[in-house]
């Protein structure tokens, strides 16, 4: 260990205790090798953690449970790993005004048992199913197919603490739901992949816990009259939380799963489920079956909608509303060998699937020729095909504002350097 590695480990071990620190040369991200993770217990180690990394110009991930490090555009450097894992505790949560103030590592799951009791939650599904920590998906804004009808962080998240590069902390939003008045900074910082500060608390809206939730699943020979049934859908009085099509989703339900699938699902009173359900049925055309999935079948469905993660490369296509149909079908020709889902009535295409190197990254950059009517993600790929094609689609001129407001939040480029957009 070079000299500066050996002073940067007795700072850190100064802060966090020497138990909270270890030598980590088996922790790779993107290939490079981190030399530290740490685990501090509070914003303020956090905070110090932080100034002491930018002092000796080592670059910092900011983490939680460390399960989707390798996502965005590949690390330039990586030296401390900042994992919040200890970080978990409900700090405050008032059922009357529902709202919850949790430290960054707690997970989803554990703020949804918390706030079951008093029969609300935080209505977010993403990818990590419940595992993930509420600070990595604020970070990047990570959502699922309840976004329909719930939203995702960036809806939710109405109060930060932050700990910044140069040691300091600041607070934005508040505790109670009306609080904004100017920029809401929450915004700036929800979505920002954990290159501009690490977020050490976070203030959550929740909302009451709706009595029923119901999945039903319509299948047909085409996918024609499945995305027409779910325009149907969404152009009426009905208040589906989820439309997603499948195709090819590797679940196993009674004779196996569809080719392509239709999923609606109501989350509602229930009254207000079991009629929608009921009026589903006058709406399917010919050759369309409808079934009702019990509850263990629907957990299982919309788990794997939210992980595809057995794949090597995974892609999001953000698309037009009206688009969705066409461009799945333009998607599906690209590559048919996938599991893919088209959420239709947020205009999220997704697609997972195995390829060579070579063929990934040629892939994606004819996915984001033949797209045109959004952009496309890459939400996983190897660190050879990330090298090879930005993370993010095109983003104009916008690249500039946000290469300034990177400068002015971390000038020495030490929190996550090279993840976001562009490379920033
Ligand atoms: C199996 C699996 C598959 C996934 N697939 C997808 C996917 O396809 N698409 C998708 O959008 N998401 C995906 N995710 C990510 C998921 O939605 C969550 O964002 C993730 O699970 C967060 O969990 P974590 O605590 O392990 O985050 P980590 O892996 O620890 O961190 C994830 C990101 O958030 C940043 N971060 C974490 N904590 C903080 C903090 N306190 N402050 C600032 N930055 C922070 C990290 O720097 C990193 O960039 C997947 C997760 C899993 C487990």
């Amino acid at each position: 260990m070079s000299d500066e590695r050996r002073r940067l480990l007795a700072s850190i071990e100064s802060i966090v205790g020497s138990a909270h620190v270890a030598e980590h040369a088996a922790l790779k991200i993107d290939g490079l090798s981190a030399d530290l993770l740490v685990h501090p217990a509070s914003a303020d180690e956090v905070a110090a953690c932080l100034r002491i990394c930018s002092d000796e110009g080592a670059a910092v991930v900011p983490a939680g449970l460390m399960s989707w490090l390798e996502s965005g555009n590949q690390l330039k450097r990586c030296d401390v790993v900042l994992s919040l894992d200890r970080m978990n505790r409900v700090i405050e949560y008032s059922p009357p005004d529902l709202t919850a103030t949790v430290q960054a590592g707690l997970t989803l799951r554990e703020l949804n048992e918390t706030a079951a009791s008093e029969r609300q939650w935080l209505p977010l599904d993403p990818p990590g199913f419940g595992s993930a920590s509420l600070g990595a998906i604020a970070s990047c804004n990570s959502s699922g197919a309840l976004r329909l009808g719930f939203g995702t962080p960036r809806d939710y998240v109405i109060g930060l603490k932050l700990a910044h590069v140069d040691g300091t902390q600041s607070k934005c939003g508040g505790k109670v739901v009306k609080n904004v008045a100017g920029y809401d900074m929450n915004k700036l910082y929800v979505g920002s992949f954990g290159t501009l500060a690490g977020i050490t608390e976070l203030t959550f809206k929740l909302r009451p816990l709706p009595d029923r939730s119901a999945t039903v699943m319509i299948t047909s020979k085409y996918r024609g009259p499945l995305f027409k049934l779910a325009t149907d859908v969404l152009g009426s009085d009905f208040q589906p939380a989820s439309v997603v099509l499948t195709r090819r989703l590797g679940v196993s339900i009674g004779a196996g799963w569809p080719d392509d699938a239709l999923l609606i699902r109501f989350v509602d009173s229930e009254p207000a489920v079991e009629s929608q359900l009921r009026q589903i049925g006058n709406l399917t055309g010919d050759g369309c079956k409808v079934r009702d999935l019990d509850e263990a079948e629907a957990f299982s469905v919309w788990k794997a909608v939210a992980d595809f993660d057995s794949h090597k490369v995974q892609v999001r296509l953000s698309v037009l509303l009206s688009s969705v149909p066409a461009e799945f079908e333009k998607a599906l020709l690209s590559q048919s060998e996938c599991v893919a889902t088209a959420d239709i009535g947020a205009g999220i295409i997704r697609m997972a699937f195995d390829a060579s190197h070579r063929n990934a990254v040629d892939l994606i950059k004819k996915l984001r020729r033949t797209t045109t009517c959004g952009s496309v993600f890459v939400e996983k790929a190897p660190a050879e095909v990330r090298r090879e094609v930005d993370a993010w689609s095109d983003v104009g001129s916008t690249a500039e504002l946000m290469r300034s407001i990177k400068n002015s939040f971390d000038p020495h480029s030490i929190l996550n350097p090279g993840k976001f957009v562009h490379g920033l």
